[in-house]
């Protein structure tokens, strides 16, 4: 369905109508490129072979025509498009035989990014970790008791202040961290030579990752400089320490001094997930609450399944009526030859073991088709089975004697992880949560494969809520806004690709019928796309980029909204109250927004925004790309900024799509990182650079209301080493994003972003010929535009300069 926008949530901008392409093509021309057409194929027929373990492979395109046709496809494509002198380098997901396919029809396969042994090398490295972290708990605890000391440790205790707050943040291991939920008390003195107790108490409460006790920690404020501390644990152990005195912090950096953050320390499968958050309210009662939402999903289940034979005509296809774990696994069935001639089918059951006896001609060869196999066994194994033949086949082959095969879900998941529907969760945050606060929504997992994005998701639940206490403008966030978190939006899809198959995008329903893919043998192509079943410009609108394939990488689904995973999410935008959002996948490096969609031919763009809210989609980001970039450099380009069909693909009925269109909420979208499941050393640096990023984008929300200052901007020009240049850069009064041009020209959206994600670090430097004339227009995160100039080329009153040395 394509609805107007309800406008009710968006301040700023008039509607944008449907049918005006014409006039929005006029603001980004770059969308009314129509492809070229290229020489690959329009309907490759990807066929994934069963149980074919996939990889992450270049695939390399001559241009967008291409890359449109590739899409067509239904080919699981990463969210990574390079757009190159020499053409466009997309990333697939796919089997080897879906490799042959797409040489067959031209397509030039590059390089192998990523295998199925990487993904088995991150579990064991978790595992590795977690088993690390409880030795060295038992390591503690054992120690202690060998010393016969004490059986709390202090680890930490940082003084700091932060404006005129004085806070002492403390750390300490205690040998029953694993076993109790008790916190610990912190005994101050106020200053040296005073007594301990004399400078009050604070609580720091466990640090809980995985399952495992990490330690303790927390910071309060304090009213004076403590010299020592003592806690005194539950069990009676007695620690004292020295405070030290934390390093200075700059004071412009928005976390201040003594900010905690680093939460995370391994991947999480959803079942922990969700347990964080469950602990996390539990703690946090007055700021947190977790609210169960309201569909369950079908479940890490399915039905067990064999496929005797081995030719599509001689195949045949059983299914448990029970789902495996409730009885289907225990049911076996074999085909057997009698060993005589002239003897007739025959069915026997016996328990759950399922006998078939095949016929046999005169001369004692077995004469039984695969359809007959399929006709006996439901008319007498019906109760237990369901039998068809392969695909649709009409299953004239004679079928061989088999042993005796076990019906199997093929389910590997400990029995930890529930087999039931399960219940799906977010996190509210807020010290209001009763609607009356502006609402942020961040979720994570559409995509059952993508790890990193979850843990963004608890890494700012958890600086939220753990520098409330001690952290000005962390308590201004929390009791301003109204936070939903929703750290697996797939949790079924994310367990299989946990314990089953990491390479699993979709959900794990199967749609396909019983002459597709419905068998045993299809099972890791099943699942809809929880990306591609949403409600606007989706593939049951004609838009491009889903497939209705059961079976491919962007199956959107029967219907829209068919899915309870995406029904959850349509559940919680309808929070009239939520007016951002943040849909976290990975990988690749991209900050996205709306449009998500077009159709083909001819790239009909799903509207774009107006001008004023490209302004707010452009100030906002600058903003957070630079909270992402403080924390190790790293820059997401101006070229992966933008919208989701300029700068990667169209998207049909994905997410952040319905949030924009029929809920009128700022939604972006996060390309976290370089790879699904990267190396944990660098999965925590992405974790930890896109919280910033989130973080901040709470703050654009607090900021959104209050800010109404238009941005100043100055061009500054100094010598150059270089003979006939000089130097130039911007100034601007407040984080703002500048456009600029060196042509003459008037500045726009299109033009060159200046290196705003650096403005912290001083911005880029850019040497220009003198005499060079510079125009531009800055704008801040709320959307305010320098001058009030309207950026579509058509103003007038942008800001312009000279690359000249001022004289003195
Ligand atoms: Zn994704």
């Amino acid at each position: 369905m394509r609805v107007s926008i309800s406008g009710d949530r968006r301040w700023r901008a008039p509607v944008v109508a449907i049918a005006a392409f014409s006039a929005v093509l006029l603001v980004s021309p770059a969308s009314a490129v129509t492809p070229a057409g290229g020489a690959a194929g329009q309907s490759v027929e990807l066929n994934r072979l069963p149980d074919e373990e996939a990889s992450v492979v270049e695939i390399l395109l001559a241009d967008s025509g291409e890359l449109d046709e590739l899409v067509a496809t239904g080919v699981d494509l990463d969210h990574h498009v390079s757009r190159t002198e020499e053409g466009i380098v997309v990333h697939a997901v796919v089997t080897p035989n879906e490799v042959a396919a797409l040489r067959a029809r031209g397509y030039q396969v590059g390089d192998v990014l990523f295998r199925p042994t990487d993904s088995a090398e991150r579990v064991a490295e978790r595992d590795a970790t977690i088993a690390a972290h409880k030795a060295e708990n038992r390591a503690f605890t054992a120690s202690l008791t060998a010393a016969d000391t004490s059986d709390v440790k202090i680890i930490r205790a940082d003084y700091y202040t932060s404006g005129t707050d004085q806070i002492l943040s403390v750390e300490a291991k205690w040998a029953e961290g694993q076993n109790s939920t008790s916190t610990l008390t912190v005994v101050r003195d106020s200053g040296p030579g005073t007594a301990l107790g004399s400078g009050g108490t604070q609580t720091i409460s466990r640090f809980v990752d995985a399952g495992v006790y990490l330690y303790h920690r927390g910071a309060s404020t304090v009213t004076t400089r403590p010299d020592r501390i003592q806690i005194t644990s539950p069990t009676g152990g007695v620690a004292v320490a020295q405070v030290k005195e934390w390093l200075p912090i700059p004071a412009d950096d928005p976390e201040g001094p003594g900010y905690q953050k680093d939460f995370v320390t391994s991947y999480l499968t959803p079942t922990e997930l969700y347990e964080r958050i469950h602990q996390l309210a539990a703690e946090f009662p007055d700021l947190a609450e977790v609210v169960e939402l309201p569909y369950q999903t079908n479940g890490y289940r399915r039905k067990a399944q064999t496929v005797l034979g081995t030719t599509n005509a001689n195949r045949v296809a059983v299914d448990s009526l029970a789902w495996g774990h409730e009885g289907g696994n225990e049911i076996s069935v074999e085909l057997v030859n009698p060993g005589a001639a002239g003897r007739p089918l025959s069915v026997s059951v016996t328990g759950k073991d399922i006998r078939v006896s095949l016929a046999t001609n005169a001369s004692g060869a077995l004469t039984t088709t695969a359809a007959q196999v399929v006709a006996a066994l439901n008319a007498n194994a019906g109760s237990l089975v369901r039998a068809y033949t392969y695909r649709g086949d009409a299953g004239a082959g004679v079928v061989a004697a088999t042993a005796r095969t076990a019906l199997t879900d093929g389910l590997k998941a400990p029995a930890s992880v529930s087999r039931d529907p399960h219940p799906m969760y977010a996190i509210r945050i807020g010290k209001h949560r009763d609607g009356s606060r502006m609402g942020v929504l961040a979720y994570a997992q559409e995509h059952a494969r993508e790890w990193v994005p979850p843990l963004v998701a608890i890494e700012t639940a958890e600086r939220l809520l753990r520098n409330y206490g001690h952290d000005g403008r962390t308590k201004q966030l929390v009791n301003n806004l109204d936070i939903w978190i929703a750290p697996s939006i797939n949790p079924d899809g994310g367990h299989y690709s946990f314990y089953d198959y990491a390479s699993q995008r979709k959900n794990m329903t199967n749609h396909c019928p019983l002459t597709d893919a419905a068998d045993a043998l299809g099972r890791n192509s099943w699942g809809v796309d929880n990306n591609r079943n949403y409600t606007e410009y989706s593939l049951f609108d004609g838009y491009s980029g889903a497939s209705s394939s059961c079976t491919s990488g962007t199956y959107a689904g029967p219907s829209e909204l068919s899915e309870p995973e995406d029904k959850n999410l349509d559940w919680l935008a309808q929070h009239k109250n939520i007016k951002f959002s943040m849909n976290l996948h990975s990988s690749g490096n991209y900050f996205m927004w709306s449009p998500g969609a077009y159709a083909t031919p001819g790239r009909i763009s799903a509207p774009r925004p107006t001008l004023a809210e490209e302004s707010f989609f452009w100030g906002a980001s600058s903003r957070i790309l630079t909270a992402i970039k403080r924390h190790r450099n790293m820059a997401v380009t101006p070229a992966r900024t933008g919208p989701i069909s300029d700068v990667l693909y169209s998207a049909a009925g994905n997410s952040g799509d319905m949030l924009w269109y029929k809920y009128g909420i700022y939604a972006w979208n996060f390309e976290v990182g370089t790879s699904f499941q990267p190396a944990w050393a660098e999965a925590h640096q992405e974790t930890m650079e896109f919280a910033n990023g989130l973080v901040e984008l709470m703050r654009v929300a607090r900021d959104f209301d209050t800010d109404h200052q238009r941005p100043k901007s100055g061009l500054s020009v100094t010598a150059s080493s270089t003979p006939g240049m000089v130097d130039v850069t911007f100034t601007v009064s407040e984080p703002a994003a500048v456009f600029y041009t060196v042509d003459g020209s008037a500045p726009t959206y299109s033009s060159t972003l200046y290196a705003s994600a650096g403005i912290r670090e001083g911005g880029e430097t850019l040497t220009l010929p003198v005499g060079t004339k510079i125009h531009w227009f800055s704008v801040d995160a709320a959307g305010n535009v320098e001058n009030n100039y309207r950026a579509d080329g058509t103003g007038k009153n942008y800001q312009k300069g000279s690359a000249v040395l001022p004289t003195s």
